[in-house]
């Protein structure tokens, strides 16, 4: 195992108010930087950039703290109020519409890396607008795969409203972890594998599609990897699971300080467990209290979720 190596994670923290089938849930503590953060620090030491206004208590900082999250980037604005989302899930969870979203203190966000981040070796960049990202990027040192790792989230509202930037970012970083939706809006194609090659001809040499609860697939120079979600009796908030499946990857591959095909593959099962943990609860309250243990556990039963036995070839 190579050396372990820091995360560095940039992009919003939120309060989130959630209409879910089994009630309403106001000022949970969310926002996708907040949920990757705390799944790459279970894995490895993970370091947050983001913005808050005044009414994010210290104790919630202090929280994310006590899992490991190094948050002297996290920079708090006097009279500010912190970034809200609001958002009301379908009966069965597989849908949810936004209800409301405030910028606040977000709007004027410009992420400032600490000096003692910049040598960060595995960057992931939030779902925050692509000249953000970019401008993140100028301001870490670049370390390629497999030594490093610059790996990037974005939604539709940039694929369609700020495409040239966003084609920048693409050129400048290792690997993109969208879901299907926006990797069909962002390359035009429908068909998901010939999406996959068109989104790589475009600069990330490694590309992740996200499925929901159905799971992911990797493309890369190695070929097309699939790993399943992990099936759950029950599902009580979906929220986050996709900024946590990206943290606990990214954690994942610093963990043993290499993004090689081979560790991004284990690193797949590392991000489908965690997701898991993040669905199981409101907010990021089942994600903030997941132990070692318990993620051995998962994993052991992942394993052999996808253990056929050996050789699946046909015998003479
Ligand atoms: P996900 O379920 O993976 O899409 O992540 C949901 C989290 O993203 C919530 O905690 C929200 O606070 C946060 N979020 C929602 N909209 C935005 C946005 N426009 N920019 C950044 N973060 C957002």
């Amino acid at each position: 195992m190579k050396s372990r190596e820091s995360v560095l994670v940039v992009g919003s923290i939120a309060f989130d108010d959630l209409e879910m089938p089994t009630g309403s849930f106001r000022d949970v503590v969310g926002g996708a930087a907040t949920y990757s953060s705390l799944a790459a620090s279970l894995l490895a030491p993970a370091r947050l950039v983001g913005i808050i206004g005044d009414d994010f208590a210290e104790s919630q900082l202090a929280t994310l703290r006590d899992r490991g999250v190094d948050t002297e980037g996290v920079e708090r604005v006097a009279g500010g109020k912190t970034f809200r989302w609001s958002g009301r899930y379908a009966p069965d969870l597989m849908s949810r519409v936004t209800l409301d979203t405030q910028l606040n203190v977000f709007a004027d966000f410009r992420p400032k890396i600490p000096a003692s981040y910049k040598g960060s070796r595995f960057v992931l960049l939030g779902n925050i607008h692509p000249a953000l990202q970019l401008d993140v990027l100028s301001q870490v040192e670049r370390h390629p795969p497999p030594h490093g790792l610059v790996a990037a989230d974005t939604m539709n509202f940039w694929i369609s409203g700020e495409p040239k930037l966003l084609a920048d970012v693409l050129r400048r970083i290792d690997l993109l972890v969208i879901n299907e939706e926006e990797a069909r809006e962002l390359s035009g194609i429908h068909n998901v594998a010939r999406a996959a090659a068109d989104i790589r001809a475009r600069g990330p040499k490694q590309l992740i599609i996200k499925r929901g609860e159905y799971g992911a697939l990797l493309f890369d120079d190695a070929g097309t990897f699939f790993c399943p979600g992990y099936p759950l009796e029950e599902v009580i908030d979906p929220t986050g699971a996709g900024d946590t499946f990206a943290g606990g990857l990214i954690g994942y591959a610093a963990r043993h300080g290499d993004a090689s095909p081979r560790t991004l593959r284990k690193a797949m099962f590392y991000a489908s467990a965690l997701g898991s943990f993040c669905v199981e609860d409101i907010g990021t309250r089942r994600l903030a209290a997941v132990g070692p243990s318990e993620l051995a556990a998962r994993i052991d039963a992942f394993s052999r979720l996808v253990d056929y036995g050996g050789s699946l070839a046909i015998t003479q």
